[in-house]
């Protein structure tokens, strides 16, 4: 087993069982995250005979960095996983802190139309430490904290979203890397069912919704998980999500031309959305050489923008990133796998 993947409350119960005092937990923890060693031996505040019994138990194994990218305030990190595997991560340089977009699953089963993730199809979920890893180790590469993280790589959280939470819980812990809840964000496709179970843990992580279309009708062309969960379910579970929680919802909206970025779409989505506590952030899209989608100029994303603004909408333009380095999720690892 990796010890990435336990919880700081896991590795107590952990020492408790092994009748050693459950502070030790505490103590790895600073090892593994704050003083970031590479081998249990280096723990030096930590018994001989507990380092060997650690040993037996588990593993500190690292993920494979295989290729790193980089362009004017973004890094991209391709992992290689045990298994052969591959993911990817993007870190972003943003006046506030370095942002971190990690992935959830190898591939994705969602099979939205515009995204390069859904070209491999699901081949499995990532495990808690596999996500944990991105995050340790793009800040080793990095030099520097990241104080904030996106679940917007590859694949789709809710669909895995027991070791997703347990994820969470591992980056936030104060003894570890101490990553401010409201400084982690996750995004869905819309899995309503998830969406209510996300409601009742009441987390301060922030929730986002990728929305890409005010109506079934066009949603359900982009996005075939609208046939499951149609828009009406989704916008009934994030209503109840703000109401049991207090808080804000994102939602983000692709801008692709010709496609959902008309003055009508700008103002069925300012009606559908109209009254709850929420914003729109508009992301340029950024085209890929598989998908035929183009982006929307940036003069009609700044109408659109307009329009939300006129009808009361809090809306963002999502700064963009990386378009020099393929920086949409899924593109990194296909064309390494293409051998461009
Ligand atoms: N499955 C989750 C999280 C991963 S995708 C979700 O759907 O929310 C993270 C965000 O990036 C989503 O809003 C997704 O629609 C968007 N995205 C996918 N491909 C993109 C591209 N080529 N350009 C810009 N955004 C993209």
């Amino acid at each position: 087993m990796n010890i990435y993947g336990m919880t700081l409350t896991e590795l107590e119960n952990y020492f408790l069982i092994t009748k050693k005092k459950k502070f030790k937990a505490i103590q790895v923890y600073d090892w593994l995250y704050k003083k970031k060693v590479n081998s249990f031996d280096e723990m030096s505040n930590i018994k001989k005979a507990v380092i060997s019994k650690l040993k037996e138990d588990f593993n500190m194994d690292r993920l494979n960095l295989l290729k790193v990218q980089s362009g004017k305030d973004v890094h991209k990190y391709l992992f290689g996983l045990t298994d052969g595997q591959k993911v990817e991560a993007v870190l972003m340089n943003h006046d506030y802190g370095n942002s971190l977009c990690v992935s959830t699953q190898v591939g994705c089963n969602m099979g939205c139309a515009f995204c390069e993730s859904g070209r491999l199809k699901k081949v499995r979920n990532l495990e808690a430490y596999e996500m944990v890893l991105q995050v340790l180790m793009a800040e080793e590469e990095l030099g520097d904290r990241i104080s904030h993280v996106v679940l917007m790589g590859i694949g789709e959280p809710f669909d895995n979203y027991d070791n997703v939470m347990k994820f969470i819980d591992i980056i936030n812990s104060d003894y570890g890397m101490a990553i401010g809840a409201r400084h982690i964000t996750v995004s869905t496709c819309g899995i309503v069912p998830k969406i209510k179970e996300f409601t009742k843990e009441k987390r301060q992580v922030n929730l986002a919704i990728s929305l890409h279309a005010p109506n079934d009708e066009l949603r359900s062309q982009l996005m075939h998980i609208n046939k499951v969960y149609p828009l009406k379910e989704v916008m009934a579970a994030v209503r109840d999500y703000l109401k049991v929680t207090n808080r804000k919802v994102t939602f983000e909206y692709i801008m692709l031309k010709d496609v959902n970025d008309s003055d009508e779409c700008a103002l069925e989505l300012a009606s559908l959305i109209r009254g709850m506590t929420a914003y729109v952030n508009l992301i340029p899209y950024n085209e890929t050489s598989h998908i035929e989608f183009k982006k929307t100029d940036r003069n009609k994303i700044m109408h659109f923008y307009d329009i939300l603004k006129r009808n009361k909408i809090n809306v963002t333009v999502r700064k963009e990133f990386g378009s020099e380095v393929s920086a949409a999720c899924g593109q990194l690892r296909s064309s390494y796998e293409e051998g461009r």
